[in-house]
């Protein structure tokens, strides 16, 4: 199994860049079939998962957009201490299909944060297409209805995730090693 170094930590291939690219093929393929008519906006969540949505997009054969946020933390007063304001949305939802593109549903924090504070557009559907769930790190229940690939509670690094900004520009997936 390959090993890689990045800044002080070691990590090895977890999925092979063939394996990802897939998986992707089949999320595409369901979304083209649960989507086919409705024109719906893909709304990306920057920086992690630029990566996954451009592989994701390209495979989309229906009529689709394409739309990209940040999500700033900011200190605040939830139980997490930190709230979550989405940057860069200035695409109308009201009464579109979005199906949002995360890189890794974690803790479930990020998502439950910011799912109500998109339900205020008042789009006509939300879904959620994520590329990595880590269900044994579930903090808050986060339902998903595309995820490429469920994984252990490890720490995972390359295809637009980060090791102290580093490591985003891998094509496959690697795990923190023990
Ligand atoms: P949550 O709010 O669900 O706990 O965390 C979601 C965010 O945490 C992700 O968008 C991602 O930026 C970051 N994250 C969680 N787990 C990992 C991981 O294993 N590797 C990397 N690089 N980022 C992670």
């Amino acid at each position: 199994m390959a090993q890689i170094k990045v800044l002080d930590k070691t990590f090895e291939t977890y999925l092979s860049a063939e394996k990802i690219q897939n998986r992707i093929t089949e999320i595409a393929n369901e979304i083209n079939k649960d989507y086919a008519g409705k024109k719906p906006v893909f709304l990306a969540i920057l920086n992690g998962s630029f990566m996954f949505a451009s592989d994701l997009f390209k495979q989309i054969t229906i009529e689709a957009e394409i739309t990209f946020v940040k999500l700033a933390s900011y200190e605040g007063t939830t139980t997490t201490g930190k709230v979550k304001q989405a940057i860069g949305l200035n695409t109308d939802l009201k009464d579109r299909h979005v199906i949002i593109i995360e890189d890794i549903v974690d803790t479930g924090h990020t998502m439950a944060q910011f799912l109500p504070e998109l339900e205020k557009s008042n789009p006509a559907s939300i879904k959620l297409a994520v590329f990595l769930h880590k269900p044994e790190a579930t903090l808050v229940p986060i339902t998903i209805d595309y995820c490429c690939f469920s994984i252990p509670n490890k720490f995972v690094l390359g295809y637009g995730l980060d090791y102290d900004q580093l490591g985003r520009n891998l094509p496959e997936l690697y795990q923190l090693c023990e």
